[in-house]
């Protein structure tokens, strides 16, 4: 209260000068001491309720007055702020500016207004707006200034906020701008304006280019903004798309449609929506050629899958095999439907589990079936085996069972097939027991060798000694018939001594237990021709031996071998000359790797080359027995024996041209 009065009394004796300067005539007269201060008291009483903050400064500057708005603002007494104490309050960074407003303004009476930073009594500063203006009494004497502040801190901050959202905006629009900008130029995508162009009567003709960021991607350096559609696209008016985007115009609705670019030799497809935009479509692609490329190749995918699906279960049919995917953990068995035709049943007639699977198995088979199953696991190698299935009408068939583990997860599964042997098993079982014919067969055939060689010659070998004694003895008592039929007799079972001596000859090539031995062929050559010397002597023929290999042979078989060929090169000689037979050799390669080659080469009679594979038939004779005699076993027997060897012979000839008897035997022979 003291205070107040004390800023009254001061107040007062300012009011006081200023009168006095007023009746000096320095100011209007009419103002009374009295009139000043009962306007100011009215004024200060006003103000002090009025809800916004007032200063009241006098002619010399210095404030004498705030309102209580300002003093429950600042929180401080009217005391504090007095004179300048108010400066105190303003922020540090304003106070300067705004003593510079306030005293150049108050300087030429002049209003002013100012934004600065007044401290609250909570300690936060917040913006203010400071109006003052110059007061004068009615007389017109200049009493100081008049202020009005108002908290516009909220209004600020929340324009700053404003602002910072605005600049967040800018920002993000640019930045989808960018985006957007940068998806059209990298992609090949497009984005155009095509404004219509229409005749009087208001029927839109064609379309002018607006925009367009296409100019670079399809056009390279040509531009189109600014041309018409007819001049740039005249295949829209061809395609229907004209009329989609004369329709999007007058409907107002969008639309779309697919095009495509070729550029650099390639094919870029695009899918395009339009839009109205006033009296213009927007035309907006985008490439799609990737996606249509991707969804083709997922197409093809596909496509593939399945018909190796269908390959796999027509196969499955046709190769009467079943498979199926057995869950260890789950016990979950899943089967194709061809192993239930194969069990008998219709396709995924019943659900399958392990024990069931073993339910169809032969009971005798289940314990190796098993058995299997767990050595299947235990080495992860695949596993296979024939087992007895009883199928749904009783049969047993017999499945090849082949199963693999692998690793699924966490779970093991059991892949594999199995497949209808039934065919196989008893075609191995008729084999089987032919084998076991074949053998007897062999030993019917070796006893009858035996039964040949010993009993039937024995008797022949009478034939021929007590015919020839008879004819010795007692054929000047024959008539000339009787010695005729007698010397038939001793011709005939002379050749029968030969052919049995042959058909054993050629039974002895058979069987698997011969051994070979490295032989010089030389040799081998040099006994036949010793052997032979007999028949060379009486044909005068002459035998050329070139210098032959040292080869992996069996020899009592070369030998025979040898002998045959020579033998025949000498038989079969043409009555014109003495017959010449020459032997070569020579080492050549095949697939099956190195072989030497034999050739024994004569200037006989020859054979016409029809007959080739004919002659190395048993009992195959080309030429009558009254002419060559023989009895068709000999080549037969060069065949088996070459057999024998690994290897194989042919024979080359020309009727009274010669003949030659290739034989090829691998130089190294798997014994
Ligand atoms: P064989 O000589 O006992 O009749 P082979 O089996 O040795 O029986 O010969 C079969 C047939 O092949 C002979 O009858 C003959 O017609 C023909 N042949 C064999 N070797 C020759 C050859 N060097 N020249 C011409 N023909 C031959």
């Amino acid at each position: 209260m003291n205070l107040e009065t004390d800023a009254l009394r001061k107040r007062i004796e300012l009011l006081e000068a200023t009168l006095d300067r007023a009746r000096l005539g320095q100011t209007g007269a009419g103002d009374t001491l009295a009139d000043l201060q009962e306007m100011e008291g009215r004024f200060q009483a006003i103000a002090d309720t009025a809800p916004v903050m007032i200063w009241l400064s006098g002619p010399d500057k210095l404030c004498y007055f705030f309102n209580k708005g300002w003093l429950d603002f600042t929180g401080r007494s009217m005391e504090q702020e007095m004179g300048n104490g108010w400066a105190e309050g303003v922020h540090p960074d304003d106070l300067e500016r705004c003593l510079a407003i306030y005293t150049s303004h108050f300087e030429e009476r002049k209003e002013f207004s100012m934004d600065y930073r007044l401290r609250r009594h909570d300690g936060e500063y917040r913006w203010i707006s400071d109006r003052g203006v110059p007061r004068y009494t009615s007389t017109g004497v200049f009493t100081g200034y008049v202020g009005g502040c108002m908290d516009i801190h909220d209004q600020i901050t929340f324009s700053e906020q404003l602002e910072k959202k605005v600049e967040e905006r800018t920002q993000q629009l640019r930045r989808s701008e960018q985006f957007l900008q940068s998806i059209l130029n990298t992609a090949g995508n497009s984005i155009a304006s095509y404004e219509a162009i229409r005749n009087p009567d208001g029927k839109i003709m064609d379309f002018r280019i607006a925009y367009s960021n296409e100019d670079t991607f399809t056009y390279g350096t040509t531009h189109i903004t600014g041309r018409t559609c007819r001049e740039v696209f005249p295949g829209i008016f061809r395609n229907g798309v004209f009329e989609k985007l004369v329709k999007c115009i007058e409907t107002g609705r969008p639309d779309n449609y697919q095009f495509d670019v070729r550029k650099d030799g390639e094919v870029h497809w695009f899918e395009a929506s339009i839009e109205k935009l006033e009296d213009s479509v927007t035309v907006t692609a985008r490439n799609i050629s990737e996606e249509l490329k991707s969804d083709l190749r997922l197409k093809d995918l596909n496509r593939q899958l399945a018909i190796q699906n269908s390959i796999f279960k027509h196969s499955e049919e046709n190769a009467s095999i079943g498979s199926y995917a057995w869950n260890v953990a789950t016990n979950e068995l899943e089967c194709s439907d061809n192993l239930y035709r194969l069990i008998g049943y219709l396709p995924q007639e019943f659900t399958p589990s392990f024990e069931q699977f073993l339910s169809f198995l032969h009971p005798d088979d289940r314990h190796q079936a098993i058995r299997d199953g767990i050595r299947a696991y235990e080495t992860k190698v695949v596993v296979q085996n024939t087992y007895r299935v009883i199928t749904k009408n009783g049969d047993i068939r017999h499945f090849r069972l082949s199963g693999n583990f692998i690793k699924e997860g966490d779970n093991h599964l059991m892949i594999g097939a199995l497949q209808d042997v039934t065919k196989d098993v008893e075609l191995s079982d008729a084999l089987h027991k032919k084998n076991l014919e074949l053998r007897r067969n062999n030993e019917e055939l070796a006893s009858f060798s035996y039964v040949a060689s010993h009993d039937l010659q024995e008797p022949l070998r009478k034939i021929r000694a007590f015919s020839s004694r008879i004819m010795e003895k007692e054929s000047e008592h024959f008539s000339e018939n009787t010695r005729d039929y007698f010397g038939r007799i001793i011709a005939a079972s002379a050749r029968m001594q030969k052919l049995i001596e042959a058909l054993l000859s050629y039974s002895g090539t058979s069987g698997v237990n011969f051994k070979f031995a490295e032989t010089d062929l030389n040799s081998i050559v040099d006994e036949v021709k010793s052997d032979l010397e007999e028949l060379i002597l009486e044909k005068g023929a002459v035998v050329e031996v070139q210098k032959l290999p040292v080869l992996p042979v069996i020899p009592v078989q070369f030998h025979q071998l040898m002998q045959n060929l020579i033998g025949n090169g000498i038989k079969y000689s043409s009555p014109d000359r003495k017959p010449l037979v020459q032997i070569t050799s020579t080492v050549t390669e095949n697939e099956q790797g190195p072989f030497c080659r034999i050739s024994v080469i004569d200037n006989g009679i020859g054979f016409d080359q029809r007959y080739e594979n004919r002659i190395f038939d048993l009992f195959q004779r080309l030429h009558g027995k009254n002419e060559y005699e023989g009895t068709g076993i000999g080549l037969a027997i060069c065949k088996k024996i070459v057999q024998n060897h690994h290897g194989y012979i042919t024979a080359e000839g020309a009727p009274g041209m010669g003949s030659a008897f290739h034989v090829f035997i691998p130089t190294r022979i798997a014994q």
